[in-house]
């Protein structure tokens, strides 16, 4: 079989290193299999344990373990809003692009949720959806605390206004 030439290499990503396209990647397109050293369920549980982050699982009882720095697939950031997708096709781990990427752009794929809960809540997501929603949400409690702020200055100024007036009729 002849080998498929790579449509990608490793590059530098603002999470450490990641996969870029070198080619246009149309959508559906294979990437790459996921390949590393073939465990069993039970020792991926010992290995994430002691901080494994290469793991991926393939069924109930079978995981891959790309922890090896000869294995591309560990290169592939996690995003929520990726642009491929990883599948389990006849036992074997497949990336395909979800949508056209261009070259240069990272290519990236969701981890699935219980990677995303278990994980990366516990530093936050560094993926650019979730960078943009940080600071939007930053933006708007900022906002929120100046437009608070005002309210206050304004309720004091009404209070300072309303005891003046009041001593005014008393006199
Ligand atoms: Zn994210």
């Amino acid at each position: 079989m002849p080998r498929r030439s790579r449509s990608f290499r490793v590059g530098r990503a603002k999470t450490g290193l990641g996969l870029f396209a070198t080619k246009p990647i149309r959508k559906r397109a294979f990437i790459f299999q996921y390949t590393g050293k073939r465990i069993t369920s039970k020792e991926s549980e010992k290995r994430e344990a002691r901080g494994a982050r290469y793991i991926f699982e393939l069924d109930k009882n079978w995981a891959i373990d790309a922890s090896d720095t000869r294995y591309v697939g560990r290169y592939a950031n996690h995003a929520c809003r990726p642009n491929a997708d990883a599948d389990v096709e006849k036992g074997k781990i497949i990336i395909r692009a979800t949508k056209r990427i261009e070259p240069g752009q990272e290519i990236t794929y969701h981890y699935g949720k219980d990677y995303l809960e278990n994980v990366l809540t516990r530093r936050g997501c560094k993926c650019p959806t979730c960078t943009r929603r940080r600071a939007r949400q930053r933006a708007e409690q900022r906002l929120r605390a100046e437009r608070r702020k005002k309210r206050e200055a304004a309720k004091r100024k009404a209070v300072r206004k309303n005891t003046k007036r009041a001593r005014a009729s008393a006199r």
